[in-house]
């Protein structure tokens, strides 16, 4: 069989392609003509917080927004020190610097590859504001060790659960840790869509408040133009929402095909440890399966070995934050990061789409266990 499977399906919305042209027509011929935070937006918010246990929900523009914005709301600023882990998304670095704030990297965990509680705790000064731990390709951190962390030295605590909706780890749904969590709806994402957007959740009604204001330039929903604080433009559209509300229902069905095929992989590639192939670590709780990512020893080979069948691969991420060259000057020398640096050299993510045929799954592991059978080291 001779495959051709991207790893970023360009036909994620074929099925709701009616239903976006529909939406597109009813919003755009409407007689209200609103195409931000309208009424759409405030079901949208309503119907995810019935996901998250009932905490405030405020969509916003992006993933990475929503993080600038509840750095904002929680005060964090210039003098402030943020622990990140090495190993992640541009974005977790990003919007602390661009808060004017200084992101202290600590490693990952060698088999999770999300932040460290032991390492984020070695990491703390007495400038330390907040923590920021990320749930990483499809598993969440370690939320009950950073919820007392943050509460041993009196920090906040932001979960960066972007890649996590849906997830729940000790009973708790993926974003209602800490102070407040994130979502994304990029495309890539679990419950992506086609654009940008995002949402902060959160269980203090406060920072919910600030939040609301801060994503739309400091205005408090009802009177324009008064700003009560200097805001952001990080509002959400109207028609993605209408969209997103439409695709929501069928959410936790593709969550489980993806986390049945995360588990056939699973199954797969365990006796392939000492072939220099191995699956994520065996967690039962806190698992989302954003993306299914296994480390080969030889993992440019096995890329490309891949690719030679038609299995598109990708590299989450080719190096830790600190070796960016946008973060150099946040990476002291005396630091390393040595679980980030294994992590980049060996992680190759799989498709996991919940639209891949079970074939299309199996011919998958095929290639990737043929590979680790093979005598020749050489592809
Ligand atoms: C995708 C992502 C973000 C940013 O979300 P965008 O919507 O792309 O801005 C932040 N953190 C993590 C861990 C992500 O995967």
């Amino acid at each position: 069989m001779t495959a051709t499977l991207p790893f970023f399906p360009p036909d994620l919305f074929e099925h709701d392609r009616a239903a976006l042209l529909d939406i597109v027509h009813t919003l755009g011929t409407g007689t209200e003509q609103r195409f931000i935070l309208g009424q759409h937006t405030a079901r949208f918010e309503n119907a995810l917080r019935d996901t998250v246990d009932g905490a405030e929900v405020v969509a916003c523009g992006s993933g990475t927004s929503a993080l600038t914005l509840v750095l904002a709301a929680l005060g964090v600023g210039p003098g402030d020190e943020v622990v990140v882990p090495a190993f992640g998304c541009a974005p977790i670095a990003a919007t602390v610097v661009n808060a004017g704030a200084t992101p202290v990297f600590a490693d990952v965990h060698p088999d999770t590859m999300t932040l460290d509680p032991a390492l984020a705790e070695a990491a703390i000064t007495p400038r330390t504001k907040a923590v920021l731990p990320a749930h990483q390709f499809s598993i969440m951190a370690d939320m009950p060790a950073f919820e007392a962390l943050a509460a041993r030295h009196g920090l906040r605590l932001v979960e960066d659960s972007a890649v996590a909706q849906g997830a729940v780890l000790a009973g708790r749904p993926a974003g209602t840790w800490g102070d407040a969590g994130v979502f994304s709806f990029v495309q890539v994402k679990s419950f992506g869509m086609p654009g940008e957007g995002g949402a902060v959740v959160t269980r203090d009604a406060d920072l919910a408040t600030t939040v609301r204001m801060l994503r739309n330039h400091g205005q408090d929903g009802h009177r324009r133009f008064v700003h009560h604080l200097v805001g952001h433009n990080s509002r959400f559209d109207e028609l993605q929402a209408a969209f997103q509300l439409h695709r929501l229902p069928g959410l936790a069905a593709r969550l489980e095909r993806r986390a049945q095929i995360a588990a056939y992989y699973d199954a797969r590639f365990t006796p392939l440890a000492d072939r220099g192939v191995r699956p994520p670590p065996p967690l039962a709780d806190g698992r989302c399966h954003y993306v299914y990512c296994l480390r080969a020893e030889r993992r440019d080979a096995l890329a490309e070995y891949l690719a030679a069948r038609g299995v598109g691969t990708h590299v989450y991420y080719p190096a830790p934050l600190p070796a960016q060259p946008a973060f150099a000057r946040y990476a002291p020398p005396y630091a390393a990061w040595p679980n980030a640096v294994a992590a980049s050299a060996t992680i190759l993510a799989l498709p996991v789409y919940p639209h891949l045929s079970d074939a299309q799954v199996e011919h998958i592991a095929d290639a990737v266990c043929a590979f680790a059978d093979r005598k020749d080291p050489h592809p």
